[in-house]
């Protein structure tokens, strides 16, 4: 691999391009899950399998967005000026 060291250390712009994707795929998922039959009664959607496949997705996207916040918080790490 030519890049193996620029891999081992995500960019931001990865990790936030993603997160776009993760969303588009939910939006699909989303999607599927209104035309399900089963899906059309409010409790009925937190068992079926779409459902699921959202909330992992969704944890994926929080830990993606934990990691873009951390990266951009150790990168203005002495850079303390308010606009003000
Ligand atoms: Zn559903």
């Amino acid at each position: 691999m030519l890049y193996c060291d620029k891999v081992k250390k995500m960019s931001i712009d990865d990790l936030q391009e993603q997160v776009e994707k993760f969303k588009t795929e939910m939006d699909t998922l989303e999607e599927v899950c209104d035309t399900l039959p089963e899906c059309k009664e409010d409790d009925a959607c937190k068992t079926c399998e779409t459902y699921k496949k959202i909330d992992a997705l969704n944890v994926k996207i929080e830990e993606l967005e934990e990691k873009i916040e951390s990266l951009l918080s150790e990168d203005d790490d002495d850079d303390d000026d308010d606009d003000d």
